[in-house]
Protein backbone atom coordinates (compact mmCIF):
# COMPACT_ATOMS: atom_id res chain seq x y z
CA UNK A 1 0.00 0.00 0.00
CA UNK A 2 1.47 3.24 -0.87
CA UNK A 3 0.66 5.84 1.47
CA UNK A 4 1.49 9.56 2.40
CA UNK A 5 0.15 12.47 5.07
CA UNK A 6 -0.76 15.63 2.98
CA UNK A 7 -1.11 19.08 4.59
CA UNK A 8 -4.85 20.03 3.78
CA UNK A 9 -3.95 24.13 4.22
CA UNK A 10 -0.40 23.73 1.79
CA UNK A 11 -1.25 20.89 0.41
CA UNK A 12 3.05 19.99 0.83
CA UNK A 13 3.09 15.67 0.76
CA UNK A 14 5.45 14.15 3.71
CA UNK A 15 6.56 10.40 4.14
CA UNK A 16 4.11 8.23 5.95
CA UNK A 17 7.03 7.98 9.26
CA UNK A 18 6.83 11.58 9.85
CA UNK A 19 5.59 11.61 13.33
CA UNK A 20 4.52 15.23 13.60
CA UNK A 21 0.60 15.35 14.35
CA UNK A 22 0.16 19.23 11.73
CA UNK A 23 2.37 20.13 9.20
CA UNK A 24 5.31 21.14 9.35
CA UNK A 25 5.72 23.99 7.04
CA UNK A 26 2.51 25.49 8.28
CA UNK A 27 0.64 24.00 11.11
CA UNK A 28 -2.54 22.90 9.04
CA UNK A 29 -4.12 19.65 9.61
CA UNK A 30 -2.72 16.37 7.92
CA UNK A 31 -4.59 14.04 5.99
CA UNK A 32 -4.02 10.22 4.95
CA UNK A 33 -3.84 9.58 1.41
CA UNK A 34 -3.81 6.02 0.21
CA UNK A 35 -3.03 5.92 -3.19
CA UNK A 36 -6.02 4.25 -4.53
CA UNK A 37 -4.35 2.86 -8.09
CA UNK A 38 -3.00 0.02 -6.01
CA UNK A 39 -5.80 -0.85 -4.08
CA UNK A 40 -8.34 -3.63 -5.28
CA UNK A 41 -11.28 -4.17 -2.96
CA UNK A 42 -13.95 -5.83 -4.70
CA UNK A 43 -17.23 -6.55 -3.42
CA UNK A 44 -16.84 -10.65 -3.91
CA UNK A 45 -14.10 -10.12 -1.74
CA UNK A 46 -15.73 -8.34 1.01
CA UNK A 47 -18.58 -11.50 0.98
CA UNK A 48 -16.42 -13.63 2.34
CA UNK A 49 -15.43 -11.51 5.49
CA UNK A 50 -16.77 -11.09 9.04
CA UNK A 51 -18.38 -7.81 9.94
CA UNK A 52 -15.60 -6.08 11.58
CA UNK A 53 -13.77 -2.82 10.75
CA UNK A 54 -10.72 -4.90 9.36
CA UNK A 55 -12.94 -6.32 6.55
CA UNK A 56 -12.04 -3.04 4.84
CA UNK A 57 -8.25 -3.77 5.63
CA UNK A 58 -6.84 -3.07 2.17
CA UNK A 59 -7.99 0.73 2.89
CA UNK A 60 -6.20 0.67 6.64
CA UNK A 61 -2.64 2.11 6.39
CA UNK A 62 -1.08 -0.49 9.13
CA UNK A 63 1.90 -2.74 8.25
CA UNK A 64 0.52 -6.00 9.17
CA UNK A 65 -3.14 -6.07 9.92
CA UNK A 66 -3.16 -9.36 10.94
CA UNK A 67 -1.54 -8.04 13.94
CA UNK A 68 -3.90 -4.53 14.48
CA UNK A 69 -4.45 -4.26 18.36
CA UNK A 70 -8.11 -5.51 17.59
CA UNK A 71 -11.51 -5.67 19.70
CA UNK A 72 -13.64 -6.06 16.96
CA UNK A 73 -14.59 -2.95 16.57
CA UNK A 74 -16.91 -1.97 13.98
CA UNK A 75 -19.69 -4.28 12.19
CA UNK A 76 -22.23 -2.08 14.12
CA UNK A 77 -25.95 -2.45 13.51
CA UNK A 78 -27.73 -0.05 11.08
CA UNK A 79 -31.37 0.00 12.03
CA UNK A 80 -34.25 1.09 10.26
CA UNK A 81 -36.32 3.84 12.12
CA UNK A 82 -40.04 4.28 10.98
CA UNK A 83 -40.44 6.24 14.44
CA UNK A 84 -37.71 8.12 13.93
CA UNK A 85 -38.93 9.28 10.29
CA UNK A 86 -42.34 10.33 11.30
CA UNK A 87 -40.90 12.32 14.06
CA UNK A 88 -38.50 13.69 12.24
CA UNK A 89 -41.00 14.29 8.84
CA UNK A 90 -38.57 12.31 6.03
CA UNK A 91 -39.77 9.51 4.07
CA UNK A 92 -36.94 7.01 5.40
CA UNK A 93 -34.39 7.16 8.53
CA UNK A 94 -31.52 4.50 9.52
CA UNK A 95 -29.70 4.88 12.56
CA UNK A 96 -26.09 3.72 12.37
CA UNK A 97 -25.82 2.79 16.42
CA UNK A 98 -22.22 2.98 17.17
CA UNK A 99 -22.63 2.80 21.07
CA UNK A 100 -22.47 -1.01 19.86
CA UNK A 101 -18.73 -0.84 19.60
CA UNK A 102 -16.97 -2.98 21.98
CA UNK A 103 -16.48 0.65 25.08
CA UNK A 104 -19.91 1.45 23.32
CA UNK A 105 -18.81 4.68 21.35
CA UNK A 106 -17.64 4.87 17.84
CA UNK A 107 -13.75 6.05 19.36
CA UNK A 108 -13.18 2.18 18.95
CA UNK A 109 -12.79 2.50 15.52
CA UNK A 110 -10.45 4.96 15.55
CA UNK A 111 -8.14 3.13 18.22
CA UNK A 112 -7.59 0.04 16.74
CA UNK A 113 -5.85 2.10 13.86
CA UNK A 114 -4.30 4.45 16.42
CA UNK A 115 -3.07 2.11 19.04
CA UNK A 116 -1.71 -0.32 16.58
CA UNK A 117 0.63 2.24 14.56
CA UNK A 118 1.81 3.57 18.00
CA UNK A 119 3.18 0.13 18.37
CA UNK A 120 4.73 0.41 14.73
CA UNK A 121 5.93 3.57 15.92
CA UNK A 122 7.32 1.88 18.95
CA UNK A 123 5.57 4.04 21.43
CA UNK A 124 5.49 2.73 25.25
CA UNK A 125 3.04 4.83 25.92
CA UNK A 126 -0.34 6.24 24.60
CA UNK A 127 -2.66 9.44 26.07
CA UNK A 128 -5.15 11.68 25.05
CA UNK A 129 -7.17 14.50 26.23
CA UNK A 130 -10.96 13.47 26.23
CA UNK A 131 -14.70 14.66 27.13
CA UNK A 132 -14.63 10.82 28.22
CA UNK A 133 -15.23 8.20 25.55
CA UNK A 134 -12.03 9.37 23.57
CA UNK A 135 -10.39 7.80 27.05
CA UNK A 136 -13.02 4.94 27.62
CA UNK A 137 -12.09 3.66 24.64
CA UNK A 138 -8.21 4.37 24.46
CA UNK A 139 -7.56 2.72 27.43
CA UNK A 140 -8.97 -0.38 26.66
CA UNK A 141 -6.56 -0.52 23.49
CA UNK A 142 -3.98 0.37 25.37
CA UNK A 143 -4.59 -2.56 27.90
CA UNK A 144 -5.34 -4.89 25.10
CA UNK A 145 -1.82 -3.57 23.43
CA UNK A 146 -0.16 -3.97 26.83
CA UNK A 147 1.39 -0.06 27.17
CA UNK A 148 0.75 2.72 28.96
CA UNK A 149 -2.27 5.29 29.02
CA UNK A 150 -2.41 8.64 30.20
CA UNK A 151 -5.54 10.77 29.88
CA UNK A 152 -6.13 14.11 31.12
CA UNK A 153 -10.23 14.63 31.45
CA UNK A 154 -11.57 17.91 32.48
CA UNK A 155 -12.68 17.79 36.09
CA UNK A 156 -15.61 16.97 37.27
CA UNK A 157 -17.32 17.13 33.90
CA UNK A 158 -17.07 13.51 32.85
CA UNK A 159 -19.84 11.44 32.09
CA UNK A 160 -19.81 8.78 35.12
CA UNK A 161 -19.52 5.19 32.59
CA UNK A 162 -16.88 6.48 30.46
CA UNK A 163 -14.61 8.10 33.36
CA UNK A 164 -15.87 3.93 35.09
CA UNK A 165 -14.32 2.54 31.93
CA UNK A 166 -10.60 4.64 31.97
CA UNK A 167 -10.66 3.46 35.65
CA UNK A 168 -11.04 -0.12 35.22
CA UNK A 169 -9.09 -0.52 31.98
CA UNK A 170 -5.73 0.50 33.88
CA UNK A 171 -5.25 4.18 32.47
CA UNK A 172 -3.34 7.06 34.58
CA UNK A 173 -6.70 8.82 34.75
CA UNK A 174 -5.84 13.01 35.61
CA UNK A 175 -8.80 15.78 36.03
CA UNK A 176 -7.56 18.70 34.80
CA UNK A 177 -9.32 22.15 36.61
CA UNK A 178 -10.28 23.23 33.14
CA UNK A 179 -11.69 22.75 29.97
CA UNK A 180 -11.79 20.22 27.34
CA UNK A 181 -9.68 22.67 25.19
CA UNK A 182 -6.89 23.31 27.85
CA UNK A 183 -6.86 20.11 28.47
CA UNK A 184 -6.47 18.86 24.55
CA UNK A 185 -3.17 21.97 24.67
CA UNK A 186 -1.70 20.31 28.01
CA UNK A 187 -1.39 16.83 26.75
CA UNK A 188 -0.41 18.15 23.18
CA UNK A 189 2.48 19.85 25.57
CA UNK A 190 3.41 16.69 27.58
CA UNK A 191 3.15 14.52 24.74
CA UNK A 192 6.16 16.31 22.79
CA UNK A 193 8.20 16.77 25.76
CA UNK A 194 8.00 13.39 27.57
CA UNK A 195 7.61 11.01 24.11
CA UNK A 196 3.81 10.06 24.71
CA UNK A 197 1.94 8.84 21.37
CA UNK A 198 -1.37 11.63 21.22
CA UNK A 199 -4.54 9.61 19.80
CA UNK A 200 -6.64 12.75 20.05
CA UNK A 201 -8.52 13.13 16.27
CA UNK A 202 -5.88 15.48 15.32
CA UNK A 203 -3.88 12.40 14.98
CA UNK A 204 -4.46 11.35 11.31
CA UNK A 205 -4.03 7.52 11.60
CA UNK A 206 -7.10 7.47 13.78
CA UNK A 207 -9.67 9.25 11.59
CA UNK A 208 -8.45 6.35 9.03
CA UNK A 209 -10.42 3.66 11.05
CA UNK A 210 -13.28 6.02 11.99
CA UNK A 211 -13.84 6.07 7.86
CA UNK A 212 -14.86 2.49 8.11
CA UNK A 213 -18.63 3.92 9.84
CA UNK A 214 -19.01 5.11 5.94
CA UNK A 215 -18.07 1.52 4.46
CA UNK A 216 -19.90 -0.12 6.43
CA UNK A 217 -23.23 2.46 6.06
CA UNK A 218 -22.88 1.97 2.06
CA UNK A 219 -22.47 -1.64 2.18
CA UNK A 220 -25.71 -1.92 4.87
CA UNK A 221 -28.09 -0.31 2.46
CA UNK A 222 -26.98 -2.74 -0.47
CA UNK A 223 -24.33 -0.43 -1.88
CA UNK A 224 -26.67 2.54 -2.12
CA UNK A 225 -25.78 6.19 -0.44
CA UNK A 226 -28.23 7.19 1.52
CA UNK A 227 -29.03 11.14 0.61
CA UNK A 228 -27.83 12.70 4.11
CA UNK A 229 -25.94 11.34 7.02
CA UNK A 230 -26.10 13.34 9.77
CA UNK A 231 -23.35 12.99 12.22
CA UNK A 232 -23.22 14.81 15.70
CA UNK A 233 -19.82 17.46 16.01
CA UNK A 234 -17.58 17.81 19.11
CA UNK A 235 -13.69 17.79 17.80
CA UNK A 236 -15.25 17.26 14.36
CA UNK A 237 -13.16 14.75 13.43
CA UNK A 238 -15.96 12.11 12.67
CA UNK A 239 -17.54 13.53 9.71
CA UNK A 240 -15.10 14.40 8.30
CA UNK A 241 -13.25 10.88 8.58
CA UNK A 242 -16.78 9.15 7.25
CA UNK A 243 -17.18 11.80 4.29
CA UNK A 244 -13.60 10.28 3.34
CA UNK A 245 -14.72 6.97 3.63
CA UNK A 246 -17.42 7.76 1.35
CA UNK A 247 -15.19 9.50 -0.85
CA UNK A 248 -12.49 6.53 -0.90
CA UNK A 249 -15.40 3.68 -1.87
CA UNK A 250 -16.51 5.96 -4.96
CA UNK A 251 -12.78 6.37 -6.03
CA UNK A 252 -12.85 2.47 -6.56
CA UNK A 253 -15.98 2.14 -8.06
CA UNK A 254 -18.26 0.80 -4.89
CA UNK A 255 -20.61 3.34 -4.87
CA UNK A 256 -21.39 6.08 -7.36
CA UNK A 257 -22.94 8.58 -5.48
CA UNK A 258 -22.19 10.90 -2.38
CA UNK A 259 -24.48 11.36 1.09
CA UNK A 260 -24.88 15.10 1.62
CA UNK A 261 -22.53 15.64 5.05
CA UNK A 262 -24.65 17.32 7.57
CA UNK A 263 -23.02 18.30 11.22
CA UNK A 264 -25.04 19.17 14.23
CA UNK A 265 -23.08 20.84 17.71
CA UNK A 266 -24.97 21.55 20.79
CA UNK A 267 -26.14 25.60 21.03
CA UNK A 268 -23.82 26.02 23.85
CA UNK A 269 -20.90 25.10 21.71
CA UNK A 270 -21.36 25.35 18.12
CA UNK A 271 -18.59 27.36 16.67
CA UNK A 272 -18.62 25.14 13.25
CA UNK A 273 -22.50 25.69 13.07
CA UNK A 274 -21.40 29.78 12.90
CA UNK A 275 -18.78 29.64 10.88
CA UNK A 276 -20.58 27.67 8.20
CA UNK A 277 -23.19 30.49 8.43
CA UNK A 278 -21.37 33.27 7.74
CA UNK A 279 -19.13 31.22 4.73
CA UNK A 280 -15.80 31.17 6.39
CA UNK A 281 -13.66 28.71 6.98
CA UNK A 282 -12.08 29.49 10.23
CA UNK A 283 -13.70 29.45 13.65
CA UNK A 284 -14.74 31.71 16.37
CA UNK A 285 -13.55 29.54 19.64
CA UNK A 286 -16.33 29.67 21.89
CA UNK A 287 -14.36 29.93 25.68
CA UNK A 288 -17.05 28.86 28.01
CA UNK A 289 -18.74 25.96 25.66
CA UNK A 290 -21.84 24.47 27.72
CA UNK A 291 -24.60 21.88 26.75
CA UNK A 292 -25.74 18.31 28.78
CA UNK A 293 -24.16 16.75 25.63
CA UNK A 294 -20.51 16.61 27.30
CA UNK A 295 -19.35 14.29 24.41
CA UNK A 296 -19.68 17.72 21.94
CA UNK A 297 -19.21 20.32 25.16
CA UNK A 298 -15.67 21.64 22.82
CA UNK A 299 -15.15 25.04 22.41
CA UNK A 300 -12.07 24.81 19.72
CA UNK A 301 -12.70 21.76 17.83
CA UNK A 302 -8.87 21.41 15.96
CA UNK A 303 -10.88 19.35 13.03
CA UNK A 304 -12.67 22.21 12.14
CA UNK A 305 -11.42 22.82 8.97
CA UNK A 306 -11.63 19.55 7.83
CA UNK A 307 -15.68 19.46 8.45
CA UNK A 308 -16.37 22.14 7.20
CA UNK A 309 -14.96 21.18 3.85
CA UNK A 310 -16.55 18.21 4.17
CA UNK A 311 -20.02 19.37 4.74
CA UNK A 312 -19.70 22.26 1.27
CA UNK A 313 -17.74 19.73 -0.68
CA UNK A 314 -20.71 17.09 -0.36
CA UNK A 315 -23.33 19.81 -0.55
CA UNK A 316 -24.41 19.22 3.27
CA UNK A 317 -24.86 21.75 6.27
CA UNK A 318 -24.92 22.25 10.02
CA UNK A 319 -27.06 23.34 12.34
CA UNK A 320 -26.98 23.39 16.21
CA UNK A 321 -29.64 22.01 18.33
CA UNK A 322 -30.97 22.98 21.98
CA UNK A 323 -30.22 21.18 25.24
CA UNK A 324 -34.25 20.70 25.34
CA UNK A 325 -34.14 19.06 21.90
CA UNK A 326 -31.18 16.85 22.63
CA UNK A 327 -33.17 15.59 25.51
CA UNK A 328 -36.59 15.01 23.76
CA UNK A 329 -34.57 12.93 20.64
CA UNK A 330 -33.36 11.11 22.84
CA UNK A 331 -36.27 10.26 24.79
CA UNK A 332 -38.09 9.08 21.25
CA UNK A 333 -35.25 7.29 20.35
CA UNK A 334 -35.31 5.09 23.41
CA UNK A 335 -39.04 5.20 23.58
CA UNK A 336 -40.17 4.41 20.33
CA UNK A 337 -36.97 2.84 18.39
CA UNK A 338 -35.52 1.07 21.65
CA UNK A 339 -32.30 2.50 20.91
CA UNK A 340 -30.60 3.56 24.48
CA UNK A 341 -27.97 6.39 23.36
CA UNK A 342 -26.01 9.20 25.30
CA UNK A 343 -26.99 12.67 24.57
CA UNK A 344 -24.71 13.85 22.22
CA UNK A 345 -25.78 10.80 19.45
CA UNK A 346 -29.60 11.67 19.85
CA UNK A 347 -27.84 15.49 18.58
CA UNK A 348 -28.20 13.81 14.80
CA UNK A 349 -32.05 13.29 15.50
CA UNK A 350 -32.65 16.54 17.53
CA UNK A 351 -30.24 18.08 14.17
CA UNK A 352 -32.42 16.52 11.51
CA UNK A 353 -36.07 17.01 12.76
CA UNK A 354 -35.04 20.83 13.04
CA UNK A 355 -33.68 20.90 9.53
CA UNK A 356 -36.67 19.23 8.43
CA UNK A 357 -38.92 22.19 9.92
CA UNK A 358 -36.70 24.91 8.47
CA UNK A 359 -37.06 23.40 5.36
CA UNK A 360 -33.31 22.47 4.68
CA UNK A 361 -33.82 19.13 4.47
CA UNK A 362 -36.18 17.20 1.89
CA UNK A 363 -39.34 15.59 3.61
CA UNK A 364 -38.45 13.03 0.32
CA UNK A 365 -35.19 12.32 1.76
CA UNK A 366 -33.64 8.80 2.81
CA UNK A 367 -31.30 9.84 5.81
CA UNK A 368 -28.98 7.81 8.30
CA UNK A 369 -28.65 9.35 11.55
CA UNK A 370 -25.40 8.25 13.18
CA UNK A 371 -25.54 8.07 16.82
CA UNK A 372 -22.25 8.23 18.42
CA UNK A 373 -22.71 6.66 21.90
CA UNK A 374 -24.41 4.42 24.42
CA UNK A 375 -27.06 5.45 26.61
CA UNK A 376 -24.97 3.26 29.73
CA UNK A 377 -22.15 6.13 29.31
CA UNK A 378 -24.19 8.92 31.15
CA UNK A 379 -26.63 7.19 33.72
CA UNK A 380 -26.47 10.42 35.62
CA UNK A 381 -28.96 12.21 33.15
CA UNK A 382 -30.94 9.59 32.77
CA UNK A 383 -31.67 9.52 36.75
CA UNK A 384 -31.88 13.68 36.80
CA UNK A 385 -33.97 14.08 34.20
CA UNK A 386 -36.76 11.19 34.68
CA UNK A 387 -38.89 9.41 37.22
CA UNK A 388 -37.44 7.62 39.93
CA UNK A 389 -38.13 3.50 40.02
CA UNK A 390 -40.81 2.32 42.00
CA UNK A 391 -40.41 0.80 46.01
CA UNK A 392 -42.65 -1.25 47.71
CA UNK A 393 -42.94 -3.29 50.18
CA UNK A 394 -43.54 -7.03 48.86
CA UNK A 395 -46.83 -7.66 49.13
CA UNK A 396 -49.26 -8.55 45.64
CA UNK A 397 -51.69 -6.12 46.93
CA UNK A 398 -49.43 -3.26 46.62
CA UNK A 399 -48.21 -4.50 43.26
CA UNK A 400 -51.63 -4.95 41.78
CA UNK A 401 -52.38 -1.11 42.65
CA UNK A 402 -49.59 0.19 40.68
CA UNK A 403 -50.41 -2.67 37.94
CA UNK A 404 -54.51 -1.49 37.76
CA UNK A 405 -53.11 1.95 38.08
CA UNK A 406 -51.80 1.58 34.39
CA UNK A 407 -48.58 3.34 34.98
C1 LIG B 1 -16.35 11.94 20.48
C2 LIG B 1 -17.81 11.97 20.41
C3 LIG B 1 -18.50 12.86 19.57
C4 LIG B 1 -17.79 13.90 18.74
O1 LIG B 1 -17.02 13.37 17.71
P1 LIG B 1 -15.93 14.29 17.01
O2 LIG B 1 -15.19 13.40 16.11
O3 LIG B 1 -15.08 14.85 18.10
O4 LIG B 1 -16.68 15.37 16.30
C5 LIG B 1 -19.88 12.77 19.51
N1 LIG B 1 -20.56 11.89 20.27
C6 LIG B 1 -19.93 11.03 21.09
C7 LIG B 1 -20.76 10.10 21.91
C8 LIG B 1 -18.54 11.05 21.19
O5 LIG B 1 -17.95 10.20 22.04
ZN1 LIG C 1 0.96 22.84 5.42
Amino acid sequence: MKVALRCISCEKTYSQDTRSYTCPECSGLLEVCIDLDEVRLTKGMLEQRSFTLWRYRELMPVMDASRAVSLREGGTPLYRAPEIAEYAGVREVYIKNEGANPTGSFKDRGMTVGVTKALEFGARAVGCASTGNTSASLSAYAAKAGIRCLVLLPAGKIALGKLAQAVLHGATVVGIRANFDVALSLIKEACAKYGVYLLNSINPWRLEGQKSCGFEIAEQLGWEVPDRVVVPMGNCGNISAIWKGFREFRSLGLIDELPAMTGIQAEGASPVVEAFRAGRSEIVPVKEPETVATAIRIGAPVNAPKALRAIRESGGCAESVSDAEILEAQRVLARCEGVGVEPASAASVAGLRKLVEMGEVDRSERVVCVTTGHALKDPEIIFSRYEKPLEIEPSILELGKIISSGA
